[in-house]
């Protein structure tokens, strides 16, 4: 049963079934496009649109993540060379390839190929990714940034000890959960959550970014309560190319 279903997944990765899709950040205050997370999708020949939640743990295991990221990630660059006008790009880095210390090199020649600037480059990691080993985790968000790259905290406010994390890391944003936002328009602890996280943000002088934003009322509070970014359903879904290229209102060349 494993091994068949890594040789769906190694074979799916070959065949090219893995494609980014991208979720815009937008500035809270201005409404303008800050950038786009990259989300990956397995384009399955008879299932449809699978998401991550049922490949990543699977590709995690079976050690296929870094070959999938990276594949994911060379599309996403090649697009936003297509698009011509490369905005900030969000990429998920699974805790597995936080242990690598090769990892800052590798994307860095990926960016490199297809000439996108490393410092329109963000790598979201969770805590998991530091409990393990935080010294490799050090040296290795440590070269990222060396090479210009920016860190941020990803899904902050579920993990474990987060504002251990937050002194041992050069982290450049903070996300907070989809959880706390969902919330925080009818429970007075998730807004009082939210502010306490963006106060400690700013006074980090870390950007703040709300994620699973779906209501103009959460993008209100937000904004009132000083977040600077929103992401979710409400500014747009994840989406393949051609929308966000219909979005952006590229022309594409004939
Ligand atoms: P995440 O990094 O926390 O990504 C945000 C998730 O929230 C995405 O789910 C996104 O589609 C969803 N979302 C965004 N806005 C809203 C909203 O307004 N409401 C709701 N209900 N949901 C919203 P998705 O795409 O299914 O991805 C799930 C997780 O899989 C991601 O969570 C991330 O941890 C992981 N993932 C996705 N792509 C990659 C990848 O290329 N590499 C790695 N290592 N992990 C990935
Ligand atoms: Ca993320
Ligand atoms: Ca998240
Ligand atoms: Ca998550």
């Amino acid at each position: 049963m494993t091994r068949r279903r890594r040789l769906d997944l190694s074979s799916a990765l070959a065949r090219g079934e893995f494609v980014p899709y991208f979720q815009p950040l937008v500035d809270l205050r201005t409404g303008q496009l800050r950038g786009c997370e990259v989300l990956a999708r397995w384009v399955h020949p008879t299932k449809g649109l699978v998401l991550p939640d049922d490949f990543i743990p699977f590709s995690e295991e079976t050690g296929l993540i870094g070959a999938l990221c990276e594949s994911v990630l060379s599309q996403a660059f090649k697009t936003c060379a297509e698009l011509g006008a490369p905005f900030t790009l969000s990429v998920n880095i699974s805790p597995i390839q936080f242990r690598d210390c090769s990892l800052p090199e590798r994307i860095s020649r990926l960016a490199e190929e297809h000439q996108f600037p490393l410092g329109q480059l963000k790598i979201e990691i969770t805590e998991s990714a530091l409990l393990e080993n935080l010294v490799d985790a050090q040296c290795i968000a440590a070269k990222l940034k060396l090479l210009g790259m920016k860190l941020s905290l990803d899904d902050f406010g579920t993990g474990y000890s987060s504002l251990a994390h937050l002194q041992a890391l050069p982290f450049d944003e903070l996300k907070i959960d989809k959880s706390f936002v969902s919330s925080m328009c009818c429970r007075r602890e998730s807004m009082k959550i939210v502010a306490a996280v963006v106060g400690l943000g700013r006074s980090l002088g870390l950007t703040t970014v709300g994620e699973g934003v779906e209501e103009v009322a959460q993008a209100d509070m937000l904004r009132h309560l000083g977040c600077e970014v929103g992401q979710g359903w409400l500014y747009g879904r994840p989406m393949p190319k051609e929308a966000l290229t219909a979005m952006l209102g590229v022309e594409r060349p004939a």
